[in-house]
C-alpha cells in the first residue's frame, strides 16, 4: 500500500454545508444514503466475500463512531450523560431512537435497541442481521467512553422480523 493516503477520514470532509448547499441545506432523502450504502456492500461482497464485506463495514462503523464521539459527544462526565447525549444526538440527526435495556459498565456489558434505524428499518425480511456498520459504531462509542475494547453483535434486526434493532455489547476478553 502507498504511504500517501488519498482518503484518510477527517471530520472536515463533512464539509461546510451552509456554504456548499445554500438552497438544498444539510438534508437528503434516506433512499440516497441507502442506495450508496447497499451498492457499496454489493461491490465489497463481490470483491472480498460476505465475511470480509461485513468486517469492512464493521470497521467503517467503528471509524465513524470514533470521530462521532470525538467531535460531537465528548467530553462525557458519567454514564447518565453518555446515554443522554447519545440519545439526543441520534434523534436530532435522525439516525434512530435509542433505548438502553441493560447497562453495566463495571461488568462491561450493554444491551441497546435502536428503532427506526437509518440502515435497515423497513427493509424486506432476511435470514440474517444487517447492521454491521452500527455494530462497529456502537463498539467505538463504548470504547471511547470507557477506554476498554468492546465487541458488539446485533442480535435482533428489522430484517429478521423484529421491529427494532437490538445490539449486545461486551467488553473484549
Ligand atoms: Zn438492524
Amino acid at each position: 500500500m502507498n504511504d500517501e493516503r488519498k482518503y484518510e477520514f477527517s471530520w472536515d470532509l463533512l464539509g461546510d454545508l451552509e456554504l456548499g448547499r445554500p438552497n438544498l441545506g444539510p438534508q437528503t432523502r434516506l433512499e440516497v444514503y441507502r442506495l450508496m450504502q447497499f451498492c457499496f456492500r454489493d461491490v465489497l461482497e463481490r470483491t472480498y466475500g460476505s465475511d470480509e464485506a461485513d468486517r469492512l463495514f464493521y470497521e467503517a462503523g467503528y471509524l465513524a463512531g470514533r470521530h462521532f464521539y470525538a467531535n460531537l459527544m465528548g467530553p462525557v462526565q458519567d454514564q447518565n450523560q453518555f446515554v443522554a447525549k447519545l440519545q439526543y444526538l441520534l434523534k436530532e440527526l435522525k439516525m434512530g431512537i435509542l433505548r438502553i435495556e441493560e447497562m453495566d459498565i463495571a461488568q462491561g456489558r450493554l444491551v441497546v435497541t435502536v428503532s427506526e434505524d437509518l440502515d435497515c428499518s423497513g427493509l424486506p425480511m432476511r435470514d440474517h442481521e444487517f447492521c454491521t456498520y452500527d455494530e462497529g459504531f456502537i463498539a467505538a462509542l463504548m470504547e471511547s467512553f470507557t477506554e476498554r475494547k468492546f465487541v458488539v453483535k446485533e442480535v435482533d434486526c428489522w430484517c429478521t422480523g423484529d421491529r427494532t434493532c437490538r445490539f449486545s455489547a461486551q467488553v473484549a476478553p
